[in-house]
């Protein structure tokens, strides 16, 4: 696994649940809105390595000694655990260190990006974390919907958080990447009807989607269990000028929210 990242814990990434948040390192995306350049591709951090490293994950980790850099063979004892470019990746026995001493402590474990489903290896890292006896979460952008298959049927995720970026016809435009969204649409109707518990969730940046675009994701999940309005923040983007960019006032929010409650019963703002 290119693990880029370890969040020690987290109130935040699995309901209801503590839970501790490795991120692995790429993505096959480039939303002009990604908080996280530092995780999608060597090059973009070598731009932007300086300001990234201690911003980006700031506000998520604490501090953990002795995490063991792949290629530095070396201890760090920053208060980061977080280091990107395939030169400078974690070890994952170390991640694997760290949990040990979780267990009984954490309750779950989120795998999240970048974009999990690209790691080879992501199906045997759950299972050695279902085997510490945690619940794990994925988060995806939903592009490879046979991993999320495989997962689900070897019962080694208990939660997907899968992002809806937009309606099919704009994935292109909103990604930065020509997108197959056949596979975004066999991965929403697989989540829907798999039976583990799952969400979906937009970013929603103003100058990229309207009214019409909502009514368009609203039929597209028709029926899902939980959708989140996720309010961009335009701190650190991939694209600089998306710095510029707002979201919608919360009033606005909650007409958004009516028209997506026409689709689907549980909408959050958040
Ligand atoms: S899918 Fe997520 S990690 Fe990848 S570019 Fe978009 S926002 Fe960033």
């Amino acid at each position: 696994m290119q693990i880029a990242g370890l969040q020690k814990s987290s109130l935040l990434d699995y309901p209801s649940k503590i839970a501790a948040v490795v991120f692995t390192f790429g993505c096959n995306f480039r939303c002009s809105y990604c908080h996280n350049p530092n995780l999608i591709g060597p090059k973009k951090f070598r731009d932007t390595q300086q300001s990234c490293v201690n911003e980006i994950f700031e506000r998520l980790i604490e501090k953990v000694s002795r995490c063991r850099l792949r290629s530095a063979g070396d201890t760090c004892d920053t208060g980061l655990i977080t280091a990107i470019s395939s030169d400078v990746l974690f070890d994952e026995t170390a991640v694997f260190d760290f949990l040990k001493t979780r267990t009984g402590k954490l309750d779950a474990v989120v795998v999240s990006g970048g974009e999990p489903t690209l790691q080879k290896d992501l199906v045997s890292f759950f299972e050695k974390l279902k085997a510490m006896g945690f619940l794990t979460k994925l988060d995806t952008n939903g592009t490879n919907t046979d991993t999320v298959k495989v997962l689900v049927e070897q019962g080694l995720v208990d939660y997907i958080a899968m992002d809806i970026k937009s309606p099919l016809e704009k994935y292109s435009q909103i990604t930065c990447r020509k997108i197959d969204t056949q596979k975004i649409h066999q991965s929403i109707k697989y989540i829907m009807s798999c039976g583990v518990d799952y969400e979906f969730r937009t970013t929603v940046v103003r100058s990229q989607l309207d009214e019409e675009d909502f009514e368009s994701i609203g039929k597209l999940l028709k029926g899902a269990k939980k959708y989140y309005l996720q309010k961009f923040v335009n701190t650190h983007t991939l694209n600089p000028d998306f710095i510029n960019e707002t979201t919608y006032t919360d009033e606005e929010f909650m007409k958004i929210k009516e028209i997506l409650n026409k689709y689907i019963d549980t909408v959050f703002v958040r």
